[in-house]
C-alpha cells in the first residue's frame, strides 16, 4: 500500500499526509480529561468517543499494536473566524475523507484502525450505549477520544496544524502493519 500511498490520497482527498511509529506518539490522560469536558457534546453519545473507546491504557496498546500510523488532514476555508457554520460542514465534510480512505485502503489490508474527528455521526441516532454499533466495521475511533495532541502528532508527521487564516485543518489516522 505504501507504494500508492499519493494516488490512494489524492483520491481519498486528503490535503497532508505522514507516517509516524506510533510507538513515538503520546496518548494522553490530559487530553481525555478534554473530552470529559464535553464541549463537543460528544463524551458519552456514540461508540466512535470515550467511554466506549476504552480507557488511555485500551487505546494506546490497540493503536501500538500496530506498525505505522498514517496521520491525514484536510484543510477547509471559513468566511472569517466566526464561521461556525462551516466549522460544521467541515467536520463532516472530513469524515468523508476518512470513509473515502478507508474505502480506498480496503484492497489493501486485512487488518487496520481508522482514527477520525470527534463524534461518529454515520446513523440519525446513534444505538450507545444500548445495543451493538450498527456498523462496526466503518466507525472510525475520535483521534481525540484516544488522548492524542493533535497539533503535536502534526508536527511529528512533518505537516501544518495551523494552515493560514481563516480556514480550518481536521485530522485522522490511519494505523496498520505492512501487508
Ligand atoms: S455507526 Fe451509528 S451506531 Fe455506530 S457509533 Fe456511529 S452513529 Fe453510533
Amino acid at each position: 500500500m505504501i507504494d500508492n500511498l499519493n494516488e490512494i490520497m489524492t483520491r481519498a482527498g486528503a490535503f497532508q499526509y505522514g507516517i509516524v511509529d506510533p510507538k513515538n506518539v503520546e496518548f494522553s490522560e490530559e487530553v481525555r480529561k478534554m473530552c470529559e469536558v464535553n464541549t463537543c457534546r460528544q463524551y458519552g453519545k456514540t461508540w466512535a468517543c470515550p467511554p466506549a473507546v476504552g480507557t488511555i491504557d485500551e487505546c494506546r496498546t490497540r493503536a501500538q499494536s500496530y506498525a505505522y500510523m498514517l496521520v491525514f488532514s484536510q484543510k477547509f476555508d471559513l468566511e472569517d473566524s466566526y464561521d461556525f457554520e462551516s466549522v460544521g460542514t467541515a467536520m463532516k465534510d472530513f469524515k468523508a475523507v476518512a470513509s473515502r480512505l478507508d474505502e480506498e485502503v480496503k484492497p489493501y489490508l486485512t487488518n487496520y484502525l481508522m482514527l477520525s474527528n470527534e463524534g461518529c455521526g454515520k446513523c440519525e441516532s446513534c444505538t450507545y450505549p444500548d445495543n451493538p454499533c450498527r456498523f462496526p466495521d466503518k466507525v472510525h475511533g475520535s483521534i481525540e477520544g484516544y488522548g492524542i495532541f493533535v497539533s503535536n502528532l502534526a508536527t511529528q508527521a512533518g505537516m501544518g496544524y495551523n494552515n493560514g487564516k481563516d480556514t480550518v485543518t481536521f485530522f485522522g489516522a490511519l494505523l496498520f502493519n505492512d501487508e
